[in-house]
């Protein structure tokens, strides 16, 4: 496992372990899908809601390479959506209740199901990402440097 201070922000040491051995898509999407590091399964993935912690608890792998963006909100709501119109519609069709009931039901379910779902979904986007050594989870990438968007516009990019 290497260890660097992070330059820039210093007393902050980041590892950067990057294990190499076989990486299966389905066991690292369903470790992820527990919310577990997708290497080892035992250590915690996220360390809040929905912040990816930057290395496994247990095993020390470096989890800061994810890319995961807006791709967990859009299968969210995908899924939720699936969920509630096919609830909503058989309720409707089946006991056609006033409008109100509809949306003190169906609203409230709603919010609850993408925020239970959200996390589950985060974490095996992560650990798909980490089995397909997408991003900075490939071994023999180059670390990420993301520039400030500033940065760019100091040294006369970005125009
Ligand atoms: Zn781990």
């Amino acid at each position: 496992m290497q260890e660097r201070s992070v330059p820039d922000s210093p007393g902050i040491v980041r590892h950067d372990a990057r294990s190499t051995g076989e990486r299966s898509v389905l066991t690292s999407l369903l470790r992820g899908a527990r919310l577990t590091c997708p290497a080892c399964g035992k250590g915690a993935m996220f360390r809040r809601y929905l912040k990816v912690a930057d290395n496994c608890p247990a095993c020390g792998e470096a989890l800061h390479h994810h890319r995961a963006d807006d791709a967990p909100p859009y299968f969210t709501i995908v899924i939720v959506g699936h969920i509630v119109v096919g609830l909503v519609l058989a309720v409707e069709m089946a006991y056609r209740p006033p409008l109100w009931l509809h949306a003190a039901l169906w609203l409230p379910l709603t919010v609850l199901l993408a925020l239970l779902i959200l996390p589950p979904v985060k974490g095996a986007l992560v650990g798909l990402q980490w089995a397909l050594l997408m991003h900075g989870f490939d071994p023999n990438a180059e670390e990420e440097k993301i520039e400030p968007f500033d940065v760019g516009i100091r040294n006369g990019r970005g125009r």
